[in-house]
């Protein structure tokens, strides 16, 4: 017989963990050793359910690779005690956070689930008990002895995604993520139905974990009406290896004498150029248009359907291992963690 499953819950702070007083209304970080008073339902499972709780806890806008790192460690110490992780994380950089865990954590084979709310957890009508709860029990979900769904992901309202593939697009919503290019890996009604076709299957060698990140890296989103300045300014920053360039639609950018300058020259000196859509919706194809067959001739690398969050994270970790010119580009086109459709 299967023992119960054995989940690690890693408290990072975010709205979540928030209580409300109930004299004064103001909202306080929760005591996570009381964390079953505020939802007593968990009880019920079956699992064995331990927890570490950062101290301080942070608001997700605080995030930063260093913490990517710890979090990676923690599970990494732990990796053979547990059967799946729950990270509960503010939402705001929830995306970048999962997409870097994606990267760092190599031949995962155990669910690693992040999860939050837009309400915390001590109001009426919070989203996040529903959130916590779900998370637990799909990081807890075995099939013919494997996890069902050995990723990185992103729970909430009702739908697992692949955290590689998210965006939060909604400051109000419950549902407060998306991932347009890439299909959810779950739902969660009356029964969690799992999409089987879109869940990565383990690889099954050893697991991993790259803690070296290199943060020389910046996003330059053009406009109608971005100056010269601006673009020089980011292209010329000490110490730069490399650049998301965040075009218009299917990778497009201005073709004035200019702008094509600064990116040819920033490419000559070595900086890797990065093509990521502003369009979350679609995929950059550099030779369907003028404006974005330039950037192909200039060695500008396509990114295709990845988010700008796996972009950057990725590139920081591409970099952390070594990774520099022609191979740069070349590991950066190539899906890793199922973070960009095949070319
Ligand atoms: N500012 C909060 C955070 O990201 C918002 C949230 O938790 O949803 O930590």
């Amino acid at each position: 017989m299967e023992k119960n499953p054995r989940i690690l819950v890693i408290y990072t702070g975010g709205t979540i963990g928030m209580v409300e007083d109930s004299v004064s209304g103001v909202l306080n970080p929760f005591d996570f050793e009381h964390l079953t008073d505020q939802i007593p339902e968990i009880k019920k499972f079956n699992y064995l359910i331990d927890s570490i709780s950062f101290d301080p806890v942070i608001d997700s806008s605080n995030m930063q690779p260093e913490i990517w790192t710890k979090i990676a460690g923690l599970i990494e110490s732990r990796y053979e005690s547990y059967d799946g992780f729950v990270i509960l994380h503010g939402s705001d950089t929830m995306a970048y956070t999962a997409s870097a865990l994606s990267f760092m954590l190599d031949n995962l084979s155990k669910p690693v689930i992040l999860t939050g709310s837009q309400l915390p957890i001590g109001m009426i009508r919070t989203d996040g008990k529903e959130n916590f709860i779900t998370a637990i029990e799909i990081a807890a979900a075995r099939k013919n002895g494997h996890a069902v769904v050995p990723e990185v992901c992103i729970y909430f309202e009702y739908q697992l995604y692949r955290g590689n593939r998210t965006h939060k697009f909604n400051a109000e919503h419950f549902e407060a993520f998306r991932s347009v290019n890439y299909p959810v890996l779950a739902h969660a009604g009356v029964h969690i139905k799992y999409n089987e076709t879109a869940i990565q299957k383990p690889v099954g060698k050893e697991f991993r974990v790259f803690a070296n990140l290199d943060t020389n890296i910046a996003i330059l989103k053009i406009f109608p009406g971005i100056n010269q300045g601006v673009v020089s300014s980011i292209l010329s920053i000490e110490g730069l290896k490399a650049v998301v360039l965040e075009s218009y639609g299917s990778g497009n950018a201005p073709t004035c004498e200019w702008f094509m300058e600064e990116v040819r020259n920033a490419v000559k000196r070595g900086i890797t150029v990065c093509n990521i859509s502003q369009c979350r919706g679609g995929a950059v194809i550099q030779n369907q248009y003028e404006t974005g067959r330039w950037l192909e001739e200039a060695g500008v690398i396509g990114g295709n359907d990845m988010t700008t969050e796996a972009a950057v994270t990725k590139l920081m970790y591409l970099m952390g291992n070594g990774y520099s010119g022609k191979k740069l580009g070349e590991y950066f086109q190539k899906p890793l963690r199922g973070e960009v459709s095949q070319m």
